[in-house]
């Protein structure tokens, strides 16, 4: 090992997840290490240019998701374009119809997150990957990672897995299920009629013109040789991701042709995504699973709301076990891989489940090192109270 250092808690991933819980475990005043592979902060909401902050209430008119999820939501737009629905930034409430969402700009969310970090006091770790987790027992005490300065080892009391795919947890031998993405790609062009009418309309926000290619039951343009990815291993990433860019070049092909001679100067591929748009590969299998029809239910262990994003209604109370993985202590997962099973894991994977779910994995991170324990033996009454003591409802009760 060419260097060694020593942290309170290393979180793994600097997707929403990963930054809401290391902003948890660094406010609090604790030694923390973020560590992230590619160079931007964001992950698949920045970097993966997935740009829609989904909402925090329940298409009803009721916010149900709070702390840093909507900080976070706010944050997005701190650099750049992106309003909350005017019903939403009005009192008193009645009367909402929007939901609680909004659109921004993933450059300039990377520059709010950063600037978050850094006040937050948080070591951040770019272009650093986590490799393999050192193991005592079954407790997990170290990981090796890799960067420029060659591999080193980071020690820490206690571990977050905020990768996306439950990879540290998979290595560090936690029970893990797989999951399962279809064939898509959201990136962003540069269009000059759509320009022109942003110049008329003077609406910034409408110059990220995306193009949004899936295949979900239905195909726009083309259809893709291959649907379904489980993303297990390696080469599947490789694959995926040529096939989403033989799509795209299909779509230019054709959008191009239909703008006439200058049509590779009047419409143009701008930005890729740098990470693979994977919805869901591998989550871990917690001490507790959501599962399908579980909406409004109560759970004794809940340590927060999540609204289905697809439709209005739905509320999700989140069982503290199901950030908990079998097989391993001192490690904790955070955002979409946390124990979430089939329809429920649509739910969970999103961008406010991942912040709240990230804060929680950094508030109980934070609870296990204090008390000199590890997250499985925190009660779940003592991250409720700390919830209670930052206005953050856990019980569908108590909104
Ligand atoms: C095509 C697509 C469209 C979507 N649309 C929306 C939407 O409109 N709105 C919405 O709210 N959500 C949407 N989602 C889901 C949402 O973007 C993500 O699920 C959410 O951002 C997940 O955040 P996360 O922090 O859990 O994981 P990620 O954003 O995946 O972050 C994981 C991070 O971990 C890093 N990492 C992984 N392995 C390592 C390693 N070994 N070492 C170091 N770093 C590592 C990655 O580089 C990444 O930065 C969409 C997803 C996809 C794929």
């Amino acid at each position: 090992m060419q260097f060694e250092k020593q942290y309170d808690v290393v979180v793994v991933g600097a997707g929403v997840a990963g930054v809401a819980a290391a902003l948890e475990a660094g406010r609090a005043g604790l030694r923390v290490a973020l560590v992230e592979k590619m160079i931007l902060t964001g992950g698949l909401a920045t970097a993966g240019l997935v740009n829609i902050y989904l909402p925090l209430c329940d298409g009803r008119g009721r916010q149900v998701t709070f702390g840093i999820a909507e900080e976070l939501l706010h944050a997005s737009t701190r650099y750049g374009p992106g309003t909350v629905p005017e019903d939403w930034r009005r009192s008193p409430v009645d009367g909402r119809t929007s939901r609680y969402q909004l659109t921004f700009s993933p450059a300039a969310f990377t520059l709010a997150l950063d600037e978050l970090l850094e006040e937050a006091g948080v070591a951040l770790w770019l272009d650093t990957l986590a490799c393999l987790p050192l193991l005592e027992g079954e407790r997990m005490v170290g990981l090796a990672v890799e960067n420029k300065s060659g591999r080193g080892l980071l020690r820490a009391a206690c571990f977050v897995d905020a990768t996306g795919d439950a990879d540290l947890a998979r290595r560090a031998g936690a029970e893990c299920a797989p999951g399962e993405s279809f064939t898509s790609i959201w990136a962003f062009q540069a269009a000059v009629a759509q320009a022109q009418r942003v110049a008329e309309s003077g609406q910034g926000i409408e110059l990220m013109d995306a193009i949004r290619l899936a295949y979900n039951g239905e195909w726009f343009d083309t259809a893709p040789e291959r649907r379904r990815w489980d993303a297990a291993d390696g080469k599947e990433v490789s694959h995926f991701v040529l096939e989403t860019h033989r799509l795209v070049r299909e779509y230019y092909r054709r959008a191009q042709a239909e703008e006439g001679e200058a049509g590779r100067d009047r419409l143009y591929p701008l930005q890729l995504p740098s990470m693979a748009q994977f919805r869901k590969t591998w989550r871990i299998v917690g001490q507790a699973t959501l599962r399908d029809g579980q909406d409004g239910q109560r759970f004794e262990d809940s340590i927060g709301l999540v609204a289905d994003w697809r439709r209005p209604g739905p509320v999700w109370e989140i069982p503290y076990g199901t950030l908990v993985p079998r097989g391993c202590d001192g490690l904790l997962a955070a955002g979409r891989c946390i124990s979430s099973a089939d329809d429920a894991w649509e739910v969970t994977r999103v961008i406010p489940a991942a912040a709240l779910t990230g804060q929680v994995a950094g508030l109980a991170a934070t609870l296990a090192v204090r008390a000199g324990t590890t997250p499985r033996q925190v009660p779940a009454e003592v991250i409720q109270a700390a919830l209670q003591a930052r206005g953050i409802p856990y019980h569908l009760r108590d909104l």
